[in-house]
C-alpha cells in the first residue's frame, strides 16, 4: 500500500482554506498541523501541507510532543 495517511476530511480540504488544525511553527516555513478527525500529522508551509507518519513528524519537530 502507498499513502494511507489522512482521512477524507483533511485530504479533501488540504488545498482549501480549511487545514488540519495548526499545532506549532518552528519557522515561517516549518509548520506542524494535525487533523482532529483522523489524528494524522501534517507538516508544511502556510501554502502547502503533506500528511506524514508520527516518526516523520517527530523527526521534523523534535520539540513537539508527538505521540503515535
Ligand atoms: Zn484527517
Amino acid at each position: 500500500m502507498g499513502n494511507d495517511l489522512g482521512c477524507q476530511i483533511c485530504l479533501s480540504h488540504s488545498e482549501k482554506p480549511y487545514q488540519p488544525r495548526f499545532v506549532l511553527a518552528t519557522s515561517p516555513s516549518d509548520l506542524l498541523y494535525r487533523c482532529d478527525f483522523c489524528r494524522t500529522w501534517w507538516i508544511g508551509t502556510q501554502r502547502y501541507q503533506n500528511p506524514v507518519s508520527p516518526d516523520a513528524a517527530r523527526a521534523a519537530f523534535p520539540e513537539a510532543r508527538i505521540e503515535d
